[in-house]
């Protein structure tokens, strides 16, 4: 009997990398999966069948984090498909690098509608629901430059840092009625994200790295079992990290 047995996640941006580990994971463990992308339709009927193979209920439905109107949409879709919602993570991310100063107003809204304005949108849409069942998980893919910061990165820091703020306030909005709200805060993890990193930055990323090597998306997935299941239903509010010790 897996850890999700009987449960129904919804991942959000679960094509690759760390949403696909997590669906994933999720899976092995008995989770029903609904997952979202964006462009990544052949990936997306690539995991559904992965995940079927698995012996659960998977269905990937194209839906664009940023939009407010298909959040909800999705999240009636996925009640109605799967009867219930026990766990949200909001996993869909993009980045859109440079320094502050030749960031363009596109690049901050882009980054802050995907990242931020997005979570907004799927919790407005989920919590309610979970809220009617009396409980549920709320995880939001937050990072470590949302707590410490980041040159070059002032978008995408000040989109995962609102994530953490708004992990807490939902934490305490949804509480009284069993809904959990907590953050993972990767540090430098193996993906099509940060593949586009020079040999010489990924190097010096790990030698700040206590352990000595970059994370894996399964690294991550294993956090997000830990905040999806009954081994946490007494920590809300949180954001943990999972950076491998890397100095701040
Ligand atoms: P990734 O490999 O670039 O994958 C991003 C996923 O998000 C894809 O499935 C993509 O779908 C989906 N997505 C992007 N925009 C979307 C939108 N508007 N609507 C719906 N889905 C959308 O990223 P990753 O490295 O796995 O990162 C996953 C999350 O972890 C992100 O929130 C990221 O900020 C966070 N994180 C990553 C790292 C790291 O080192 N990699 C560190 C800290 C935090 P398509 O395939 O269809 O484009």
């Amino acid at each position: 009997m897996g850890l999700l047995a009987g449960k129904v996640a919804l991942i959000t941006g679960a094509t690759r990398g760390i949403g696909r580990a997590i669906a994933l994971k999720y899976a092995s463990e008995g989770a029903d999966v609904a997952f979202t992308y964006l462009s990544s339709a052949s990936a997306a009927e690539e995991l559904t069948r992965e995940l079927e193979a698995l012996g659960v209920k998977a269905v990937g439905y194209r839906s664009d984090a940023g939009s407010y109107e298909e959040a909800h949409t999705l999240a009636t879709e996925v009640q109605k498909t799967f009867g219930r919602i026990d766990i949200l993570v909001h996993n869909a991310g993009i980045t859109r690098d440079t320094l502050l100063m030749r960031m363009s107003e596109e690049m901050w809204d882009a980054v802050i509608n995907t990242n931020l304005k997005s979570a907004f949108n799927i919790t407005h849409a989920v919590a309610p629901i979970m809220a009617r069942q009396r409980g549920g998980s709320i995880v939001y893919m937050s990072s470590v430059v949302g707590i410490g910061g980041n040159a070059g990165q002032a978008n995408y820091a000040a989109s995962k840092a609102g994530l953490i703020a708004l992990s807490k306030s939902v934490a305490k909005e949804f509480g009284a009625r069993g809904v959990r709200a907590n953050c993972i805060a990767p540090g430098f993890i193996q993906t099509d994200m940060t593949a586009i990193l020079s040999e010489e930055i990924r190097a010096s990323f790990v030698e700040n790295i206590s352990l000595r090597r970059a994370g894996t998306p399964e690294d991550v997935a294993g956090v997000a079992l830990f905040l999806g299941s009954s081994l946490s239903a007494y920590v809300t509010g949180q954001t943990i990290p999972c950076c491998g010790g890397m100095k701040g």
